[in-house]
């Protein structure tokens, strides 16, 4: 309704355009911008849905997307990486995410921080150390679609293999991570006094002469020998972690398959040692995530690849549409209800991840279905025929 009255008012003035002072068409002019003429086409030809938003939009919504591409990226010797944290994106309150890119060769030094670790690796192959409060170690080799997972306060790295190494997302499970302060060897082996360095390790000061005085965070170094070698040298005394830190997803059945797509859901049911749950959603041409929310936790959402648009309905009769796209960032709080649809001719494969160690959710189609359906169609005047024909189970994608 407004945007046709804007449509009608913008005609009205072209015609009269001739007649109007300067002043008067300046202003008028500015306040039909959306209409008239984008001043950052390309940002608006990515975001249809913010330029003229579904009627259905209404009120305000906090801006529940970032992109990646909107991060500063810190580059290193051996590779770089950008992240998008609750400092960017304010409603992302309980999870954060970092983009990385490592060469062949490229490591992300040695470090530990407070929060877990949740990755999915992108392109390529990687090598993965960890060792866990008995001391025992975990070394494995990663590609892609595979996972990891590194517990709270477990020190860790991550190595590029050839050929051309590797890149990978991580999410952590607390909005304020920042992956530029994590605890670094070399950062706190620098900030420690050598005599007491010495006197740890009963061996001369000089034996540390050549640690770098400045942390090395990313940087270049030769591709890692041998796996199995590898893993016995790390595993001598002590064994290895009891449950394992990765975790392949090539090997995993789909939860969920319909003629509009798939899901893959990874929680501590299938993978023990994560806190982090997490859906891999495949939505076809057409296809629709169907509207939906998540009783148990906040989603942080990672778009892989393809267009789709999300709306959130935000109740008070708030609901706001936003577009999304490869590298791009969306997040949905608590039990708030969504939808996401591919508006694009690929598919559209996105991640849903949750800081609980198990997912949940609820559809608007299976509430509909298991309420008595008088009651529902009281509501809504659809008629019990339509409520009859919803499928019993959960469709998750449609169409079916
Ligand atoms: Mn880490
Ligand atoms: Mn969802």
């Amino acid at each position: 309704m407004e945007d046709t009255n804007r449509l009608t008012r913008r005609g009205i003035l072209q015609v009269g355009s001739v007649a109007l002072s300067t002043a008067a068409s300046l202003t008028v002019t500015d306040a039909q911008e959306p209409v008239t003429g984008p001043k950052n086409a390309a940002l608006e030809a990515q975001n249809p849905d913010s330029v003229r938003s579904p009627e259905t939009d209404s009120g305000t919504v906090s801006p529940f997307k970032y992109s990646f591409a909107l991060a500063r990226t810190r580059i290193g010797s051996g590779g770089w990486t950008r992240q998008v944290t609750a400092r960017e994106l304010p409603i992302s309150k309980d999870i954060a995410g970092v983009e990385m890119r490592l060469n062949a060769g490229g490591v992300r030094e040695l470090h530990w921080h407070v929060e877990a670790e949740w990755a999915i690796m992108l392109y390529g192959h990687a090598r993965i150390t960890a060792v866990d409060q008995e001391g025992r170690s975990f070394v494995s080799d990663v590609g892609v679609g595979d996972l990891w997972l590194f517990p709270k306060g477990v020190p860790h790295s991550i190595q590029g293999l050839g050929p051309d190494g590797c890149r990978f997302l991580l999410v952590f499970d607390d909005g304020n991570f920042n992956e530029f302060e994590t605890f670094l060897i070399t950062d706190w082996l620098t900030h420690t006094p050598k005599e007491v360095l010495a006197k740890n390790f009963n061996v001369p000061e000089e034996t540390f002469k050549q640690v770098p005085s400045k942390e090395l965070f990313i940087f270049q170094t030769e591709v890692p020998g041998d796996l199995k070698a590898e893993q016995m040298q790390a595993a001598k005394g002590t064994g290895v972690v009891p449950r394992r830190y990765d975790f392949r997803t090539s090997e995993l059945k789909p939860a969920k398959v319909t003629g509009g797509g798939e899901v893959k859901i990874v929680d501590s049911k299938n993978f023990p040692v994560t806190p982090i749950a997490a859906a891999i959603v495949r939505v076809k041409p057409g296809g629709l995530r169907e509207l939906h929310w998540h009783p148990n936790a906040d989603e942080w959402q990672y778009y892989v690849s393809g267009k789709g648009r999300m709306t959130v309905f935000a109740a008070g009769g708030h609901a706001r549409t936003m577009d999304f796209q490869e590298g791009d960032v969306g997040y949905v709080l608590q039990s708030t209800p969504h939808y996401v649809e591919n508006l694009g001719d690929t598919d559209l494969v996105f991640l849903e991840m949750f800081k609980s160690d198990h997912y949940e959710d609820i559809s608007l189609a299976e509430w509909m279905a298991h309420t008595p359906h008088q009651l529902v169609d009281q509501h809504l005047h659809v008629g019990r025929e339509m409520l009859a024909a919803i499928p019993a189970p959960e469709t998750v994608i449609t169409p079916l």
